[in-house]
């Protein structure tokens, strides 16, 4: 037999997008419901994330949200979209629930 651990997310599972400042590292959640546009720049230290309104960087950020924001909007896909996160993550996540095991074992023995 053979197990494999994978962690698979579908677009429908996304809660919204969080930023974090490249300078202050202040973060920041939106909502994916709520998000109606980008910030263009920090709201703690006021560090620009972008270098101008409809530059290449900004126009490809806005598109990919909305993207993502509206994928459920849209029923008539022939396939089902999953992202598959990074195998090291999904081992980071398994070593915590082994760890949480193993402690309730070595209580038993
Ligand atoms: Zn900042």
């Amino acid at each position: 037999m053979t197990a494999e651990h994978r962690l698979v997310i579908e677009v429908s599972d996304i809660a919204g997008f969080e930023f974090e400042c490249p300078r202050c590292e202040t973060r920041m959640f939106v909502p994916i419901a709520k998000y109606d546009g980008l910030s263009l720049a920090c709201a703690n230290c006021r560090e620009r994330w972008f270098g101008t309104i409809g530059g290449p960087d900004h126009v490809f950020m806005h598109e990919l949200l909305d993207r993502i924001k509206d994928y459920e909007k849209h029923p008539q896909h022939a396939v089902k979209l999953r992202l598959q996160l990074n195998a090291d993550l999904v081992k980071d996540v398994n070593c915590g629930r082994e760890e949480k095991k193993g402690s309730i074992k070595s209580g038993s023995n």
